[in-house]
């Protein structure tokens, strides 16, 4: 660490003054989310003192869990399921307890006929029918070379370091933007894994994203971290910590120059987080970019705790990590795009997670976990706990007399619980093809602000949502390749 001081513009609307802070700490990241705590790691273990600023009491960002009814009972507050981090080539270090079932997800399409992805491929081709060759068509290829593909998408999206691997992806998320599928089954399968992009469909993005997760189903499943998705914060600052750094709870930073006592600062936020804590410092170009920043439809969640497995008509559905309500593949996209355009319509997509299929740490005999959640527009703040138990119901009648208690938390009320879902927006801003590109801002490097010593770290730059840590690593990479001269070979990079 090197003592001196650092000039940092602060000031009020557009009178910027230049104020000399004391330097005392080599990194601040701003957020303790899976990305800022990816970054903080990354950056301790190169040896650089490392401090983390986290507003709630607790660290984990979309990825913490609580025993919300019942001491026997865990719960995963925001993400559940997790084929990315188990992915991730930064997580994959970690000695990560990962639970898998058999059937990955699962997709009832109408009260008689149910959608499986097994992790075994042939064995979801065989139940696909016709489709059973075009299923093996479009994902072997993508099974054979899974690092590569996860390598690309899970990149900086700048350097492309395995071209043909890209291409193969994007010919992928072209076929599955236009359904390379004939029966309602496979074609409902795919449209269930497209619509995590909580956007417009079909879609380039949606297609993307149901090439990742949806080879991955039948790489390592969807697996869920033993203990829930915490465990994977805590053996992060484990490690941080083991490296000298340490998470401050309960600090929220309300200014940025509550950080100038460090060289360098990574924010773990997102773009109107960002605009708050350092908007009136910023130049005024890139400041008006991040004010263009649009955000996406909102995920509303409900958290069960019910008496027993939820009683799908259809068995195997209760066998599966995550279950997909959506219908057909038009009625998927009929839902995604009426969100898209504002109006919540009586059959929005549901995603419901089981996780005590796989993990029996989760509950006890008579007291279970059930997370689901559906998307509905931007900014609302309705409860949709009547929304969700119809959908379940249409497939499982009698799921109602098994809720011993639920809490639903709205859009605007995961905006409330974490800054970084803006309008309930988990993507921490939408998934459109110009967004991912520039994400989020049109940049060659998009971790970088035009602040001297200020990065992004969050989902808000590439590769975007989710839980893998890899927006937190490729920060952390330019940060000490252009803040310490500690550009490190690439394969000792993590
Ligand atoms: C309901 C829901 C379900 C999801 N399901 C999944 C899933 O199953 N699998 C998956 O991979 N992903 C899932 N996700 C997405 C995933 O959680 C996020 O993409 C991921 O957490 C993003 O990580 P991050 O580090 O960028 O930011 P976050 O995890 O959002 O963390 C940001 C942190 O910054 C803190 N913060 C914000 N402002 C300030 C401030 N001014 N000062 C200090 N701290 C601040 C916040 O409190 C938060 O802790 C889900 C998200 C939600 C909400």
């Amino acid at each position: 660490m090197t003592p001196g001081t650092r000039r940092v513009a602060a000031g009020h609307g557009r009178t910027i003054a230049v104020v000399p802070t004391p330097v005392t700490l080599d990194v601040a990241v701003v957020g303790s989310g899976p990305n800022g705590l990816a970054a903080a790691v990354r950056l301790a273990r190169a040896g650089l003192s490392v401090e983390v600023y986290e507003a709630a009491d607790e660290p984990g960002g979309g990825a913490r869990s609580a025993r919300l009814f019942d001491s026997d009972v865990i719960h995963d507050i925001c993400s559940a399921v997790h084929p990315m981090a188990a992915a991730s080539p930064f997580l994959r270090q970690f000695d990560l307890d990962f639970c898998r079932t058999d059937i990955a997800y699962a997709h009832p399409v109408d009260e008689n006929t149910t959608a499986i992805a097994y992790v075994d491929l042939e064995r979801t081709c065989a139940r696909l029918g016709v489709d059973g060759a075009r299923w093996r068509r479009f994902m072997a290829p993508l099974i054979e070379r899974t690092d590569e593909v996860t390598e690309v998408l899970l990149g900086d999206f700048r350097h492309l370091p395995r071209p043909r691997t890209a291409a193969l992806i994007a010919t992928r998320a072209l076929a599955a933007r236009g359904n390379p599928f004939a029966g309602v089954e496979a074609s409902a399968l795919l449209a269930g894994v497209a619509a995590h992009a909580v956007g417009r469909l079909p879609s380039l993005v949606g297609g993307g994203v149901a090439v990742l997760l949806g080879h991955l189903a039948h790489v390592n499943g969807w697996p869920v971290p033993r203990g829930g998705s915490q465990r994977i914060i805590d053996t992060l600052v484990a490690e941080l910590e083991a490296h000298g750094g340490r998470v401050h709870t309960g600090a929220r930073v309300t200014d940025i120059r509550q950080v100038a006592h460090a060289r360098t600062v990574l924010l773990d936020l997102a773009p109107k987080g960002v605009l708050e804590i350092a908007g009136p410092v910023l130049p005024g170009r890139y400041r008006k970019a991040l004010e263009r920043v649009r955000y996406g439809p909102a995920a509303a969640k409900v958290d069960f705790l019910v008496s027993e497995g939820i009683p799908w008509r259809d068995k195997e559905l209760g066998r599966a990590g995550t279950v997909h309500l959506g219908g057909t593949r038009d009625q998927v996209f009929a839902a995604e795009n009426a969100v898209v355009a504002g109006e919540i319509g009586d059959e929005p997509v549901v995603l419901v997670a089981q996780p005590m299929v796989a993990d029996p740490s989760r509950g006890v005999t008579g007291k279970q976990p059930v997370w689901a959640y559906a998307h509905v527009p931007q900014g609302d703040s309705g409860d949709v706990t009547e929304v969700i138990c119809r959908r379940i119901e249409r497939f499982a009648p009698g799921f109602r007399d098994t809720v011993l208690a639920s809490r639903a938390v709205s859009g605007v009320g995961f905006e409330a619980y974490n800054a970084n879902y803006v309008g309930g927006d988990i993507a921490a801003g939408a998934m459109t093809l110009r967004q991912v590109v520039g994400r989020p801002v049109l940049r060659w490097e998009p971790y970088r602000t035009p602040l001297p010593g200020v990065y992004l770290c969050s989902a808000a730059t590439p590769p975007g949502p989710g839980v893998h840590g890899m927006g937190g690593v490729h920060a952390a990479e330019v940060v000490l390749r252009c803040e310490f001269g500690l550009g490190g070979h690439p394969e000792a990079r993590l």
